[in-house]
């Protein structure tokens, strides 16, 4: 038993993790602010443009997944879960539980204290609605974060202090507002692609800004410490002591990670040549943007902004960017990350298991399996390979022919979220 628990310690050579799921070679998610959306009717018209195939007033849909954020209460006439009618919360409770509405952007502007906070957060229970994604929102005192965006909602003892309740109901990834102008994490932090020769002061001051926050972070500065090492996500504490994971979004535009960052820009800042960059540089992108801030509330998006979706669609499906929710997105890096895995020959075939339960790195407890879709081994001979997960074989395995570095893979299955009928 000894010798056979030797072996199977041991890696196979030739099994070696891919960092994205076959066939794509990067990542992707939009992660919307819902801030400034006019109402519903445009909340929904965005969503059914992004996620599905259907016909919208921007002609038919792309077939995305793209999800997107709720708050509770807005400052003035916008979109929000208590200032909307019945039809728009049971909206927002079928976008939570198809996966669609991923992030919770704060409780909103207009809430102040912990009994309003717990009542938002007991009305998502009620209806079996799951979020684990928080993302501070600028100006609200229920935020996080202690330096960018001067929250309060994790001082002990604080009105607004939430964060007990928040985690409990199941918040893990938390932005705290930080952002970054470089087009792609997880690789090493590149400053090419910023500076834009049509517009050299603007680009060349966002460039020095960028540049500032790498140095900073190299002296200690713990303000840009993720800059420093360019990772989408990191281990952290909330100040009531509470372990979660913090995440980084990214804004390559010239102007800088605060400009442009609304639907009525969104073809300026989806262009060809970043979403290259991001190819070329298999990145992962979180992209910070404000969908619902639209010039026409009845056509969300102009002709720039539906090109720039479709060419999108278009290196989606030829198999380069994998777009997926902030949810997913953030799941599956953390599942590569931490996953444990281990491989060993059994005759011919190579048998690899997926173990969830160990982990070198286990910030919040077991990696959740469903987080685990879309992990994929380079191997030897995709045909004669095992796959297993805490010793019980995948249903549905993938056998992949060589990708674009001319070698096979075997797969879990990447399932695409179901747009709901509203
Ligand atoms: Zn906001």
């Amino acid at each position: 038993m000894a010798n056979a628990h030797a072996e199977r310690a041991r890696s196979c050579s030739g099994v070696q993790l891919r960092p994205f799921p076959y066939p794509y070679r990067c990542m992707l998610a939009i992660c919307s602010d819902l801030d400034g959306t006019p109402h519903r009717r445009a909340y929904l018209e965005i969503a059914r443009f992004l996620n599905t195939e259907e016909m919208t007033p921007m002609g038919s849909g792309v077939g995305l997944e793209v999800g997107n954020s709720i708050h509770f209460r807005a400052k003035t006439r916008r979109f929000a879960y208590w200032s909307t009618d019945d039809a728009g919360r049971e909206m927002v409770r079928m976008l939570i539980r198809s996966g669609h509405i991923d992030c919770l952007h704060s409780f909103g502007e207009r809430i102040h204290t912990r009994d309003e906070a717990k009542r938002a957060v007991d009305e998502l229970r009620r209806h079996d609605c799951h979020l684990e994604v928080w993302v501070d929102h600028g100006g609200a005192v229920t935020n996080f974060g202690p330096d960018i965006m001067r929250g309060h909602g994790d001082e002990i003892g604080h009105p607004a202090y939430h964060a007990d309740a928040t985690v409990d109901y199941g918040i893990q990834y938390v932005c705290l507002g930080r952002g970054t102008s470089i087009m792609g994490q997880d690789i090493p932090a590149k400053l090419r692609g910023i500076l834009t020769l049509r517009h050299p002061i603007a680009s060349g001051r966002t460039l020095l800004k960028e540049v500032a926050k790498q140095s900073l972070a190299r002296i200690g500065n713990t303000k840009y410490a993720m800059h420093a090492s360019n990772r989408v996500l990191r281990p952290s504490v909330l100040r009531d002591g509470q372990r979660i994971y913090e995440f980084m979004r990214c804004n390559p535009h010239w102007a800088g990670v605060g400009s442009y960052a609304e639907g009525r820009y969104i073809g300026n800042v989806l262009t060809a040549d970043r979403l290259q960059r991001l190819v070329t540089r298999g990145g992962t992108c979180i992209l910070y943007t404000h969908l619902g801030r639209v010039d026409d509330p009845a056509v969300p998006f102009d002709a720039k902004a539906v090109g720039a979706f479709r060419h999108l669609a278009e290196e989606s499906r030829a198999g380069k960017i994998l777009v997926a929710t902030t949810r997913r997105l953030l799941g599956y890096r953390r599942a590569v990350c931490e996953l444990v895995s281990t491989s060993w020959r059994d005759g011919n075939v190579v048998c690899i298991d997926l173990n969830t339960q160990r982990s070198d790195n286990n910030w919040l407890g077991p990696l959740d399996v469903a987080d685990l879709a879309g992990v994929t081994f380079y191997v030897a001979d995709a045909h004669a390979t095992c796959l297993t997960v805490n010793g019980e074989k995948v249903r549905g395995i993938r056998r992949n022919p060589p990708d674009h570095t001319g070698r096979p893979s075997v797969s879990l299955p990447w399932p695409r979220l179901e747009f709901p009928a509203i």
